[in-house]
């Protein structure tokens, strides 16, 4: 290994580098080598038997759409043959009240609602102006073009701090339509006061607020606005046929195919840095090896603080990256194999609440989340953490559990890993596995402790363990806020993928993100960056699209 010679070594087969590393393989005629410290590439995008024999859970990411790899879409026509294949439900979310189970607020997906009219009348049930409302969003996002200027956000590389990224364009000119609903105090409030200044219905507040705690915005912080899109745009997503490890089977069989070289249980230690240029990594073993270009698919953390050493960094830029928070985004992520999918009672009134992807199971208080997130804040465990729950059976995707048995996905927030010893971990999942059960129970009377074949507990303290790059167990690396966010993500400095003061280093992750999530544009702006420095070929231009 340490003699064979390599245009680019890559730091980690995960969701963004693996991605960087098969552009650069095949559209920029590179020799690559990924050094992966698992026993498989692939990172997040992992899926898993470890629930009772037969049954699939998605252990790192699950809801995902095929806009999250539209760019491997257009650029790789094999892509979905080799496994990219998406599955959508007729329900993207549903909200069950606990104190009225009967009763549920159904928001149905784009495929099956794609006016948005059903939904509206869904919420007229609750409010008739909030309906309207829920409308006008939906118009902007997907018929006035902010969905475009998402995608052109999330696929280019940051413009530099003073110039307006295509979202910043985009809410200019839309806040200067008469019928506009947002305004720029609106988009200043937190998520809790601008929907209080929004809609009359607090079952319908209390439902997209939920949504948005759990993906990246603390409902009470400010600039909280915006997320009443993020969580329109949520109408649009759907899961992976078979458990998203198979995204990763597809890129790594195209990476594989155009003559791309990987190792897996090679931990990298160091970058090799000479006159201030990357020459290569050496591993944990001692062993070197070189590459013209190095390309670190890790958190800040360890790419600054290990990989670089405080030598090569600006002292700035040192106390950025430690500055950088990484403590509220916990998750709970069991996924439970079961003799059947929930039952709602619910469904009474609205039988297709069966078919939702994720149900939320609530008091109905639009600051559930916000009181949730202010108990965590201090160190302290909610009595009892809101609940959501994602299903499936034969008839939803006949690929993850035994015919006739379904899976269900079940989510939490949670504290740090180090809040917690082991011992303490082990009993609190046993605890939260049957809290999860227990308030499926008063929506969903068919599911009980007995209805359960086997669990896949995995929180923080799991997460942390498995994954260097998530060690607090943060589902997304680094807590988003405008500050980490695009232009900004997750330092300035680096947020166009270079990492000034060492030559030919490049940085990608969840970390680099104008979207935190499982999506692939982190590792396709990577390798833009990349392709601008070394004139490699550009398909977006050849093929003459905005991203
Ligand atoms: C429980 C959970 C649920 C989630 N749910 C969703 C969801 O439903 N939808 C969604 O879109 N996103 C979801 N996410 C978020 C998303 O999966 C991650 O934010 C994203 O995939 C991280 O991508 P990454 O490439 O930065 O890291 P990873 O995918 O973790 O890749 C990093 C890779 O680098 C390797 N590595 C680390 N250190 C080294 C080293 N020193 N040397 C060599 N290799 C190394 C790791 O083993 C790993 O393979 C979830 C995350 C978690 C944890």
């Amino acid at each position: 290994m340490a003699d064979e010679k390599f245009d680019v070594v890559v730091i980690g087969g995960g969701s963004k580098a693996l991605v960087t590393a098969l552009y650069l393989q095949s559209y920029g005629g590179m020799k690559v080598c990924i050094f992966e410290r698992m026993h498989e590439l692939g990172g997040a995008w992992c899926s898993i038997e470890r629930l009772a024999p037969g049954f699939i859970g998605d252990t790192h990411s699950s809801t995902m759409s095929d806009w999250y790899f539209l760019p491997l879409l257009y650029d790789f026509p094999k892509f979905e043959e080799y496994g990219a294949k998406f599955f959508g439900y007729k329900v993207g979310l549903a909200q069950v009240i606990k104190s009225k189970p009967e009763d549920s607020l159904v928001i149905y997906s784009y495929f099956d609602d794609p006016s948005g009219e059903k939904t509206a009348k869904e919420i007229a049930r609750y409010s008739e102006r909030d309906a309207e409302t829920f409308l006008k969003f939906d118009d902007a996002h997907f018929r006035l073009g902010r969905r475009e200027a998402l995608l052109e956000t999330i696929f280019s590389i940051a413009p530099p701090p003073e110039e307006p990224d295509p979202m910043e364009r985009w809410y200019k000119d839309y806040l200067k339509r008469p019928d506009a609903v947002l305004d720029p105090q609106l988009i200043l409030m937190s998520m809790v006061d601008s929907g209080r200044a929004l809609f009359e219905s607090s079952e319908y507040r209390a439902l997209m607020t939920s949504v948005i705690a759990r993906m990246d915005i603390n409902p009470m912080k400010p600039l909280g606005g915006t997320g009443w899109f993020i969580a329109q745009g949520r109408r649009e997503n759907n899961r992976v046929v078979g458990g998203t490890h198979n995204i990763a089977h597809a890129v790594i069989r195209l990476f594989v195919e155009h003559g791309g070289k990987f190792y897996s249980r090679r931990e990298v230690d160091k970058i090799i840095i000479e006159n201030g240029t990357a020459k290569g990594i050496r591993l944990t073993d001692g062993t070197e090896v070189s590459g013209r270009i190095v390309v670190s698919g890790q958190d800040p953390y360890q790419l600054a603080f290990r990989f670089i050493g405080k030598e090569h960094l600006e002292r700035k830029v040192w106390m950025k990256v430690g500055a950088l928070d990484r403590s509220e985004n916990m998750i709970n992520w069991y996924t439970f194999a079961l003799h059947e999918i929930p039952r709602y009672t619910a469904a009474a009134r609205n039988p297709d609440i069966d078919t939702a992807q994720w149900t939320h199971i609530a008091n109905g208080e639009d600051d559930e989340m916000a009181k949730e997130a202010c108990l965590r804040y201090a160190g302290l465990e909610p009595p009892c953490p809101q609940v959501r729950c994602c299903p499936t059976d034969s008839d939803i995707d006949p690929t993850r559990q035994p015919p006739g048995k379904g899976t269900l996905l079940v989510e939490t927030l949670t504290l740090p890993k180090t809040f917690r010893s082991e011992r303490e971990w082990l009993k609190y999942k046993m605890d939260m596995a049957r809290h999860m059960i227990n308030e499926i129970h008063i929506a969903a009377p068919n599911i009980r402790w007995e209805s359960v074949i086997g669990v896949d507990s995995n929180g923080p303290f799991d997460i942390g363990n498995r994954h260097l790059n998530m060690a607090t167990g943060n589902q997304l690396v680094v807590d988003p806020n405008p500050a980490t966010k695009g232009k900004f993500a997750p330092i300035i400095e680096w947020a166009r993928h270079r990492i000034p003061g060492v030559k030919n280093l490049y940085g990608t992750g969840s970390a680099w993100s104008s979207f935190h999530s499982a999506y692939c544009g982190q590792g396709y702006k990577c390798y833009k960056a990349i392709a601008e420095d070394f004139n490699l070929r550009k398909p977006w231009e050849e093929k003459n699209r905005p991203w």
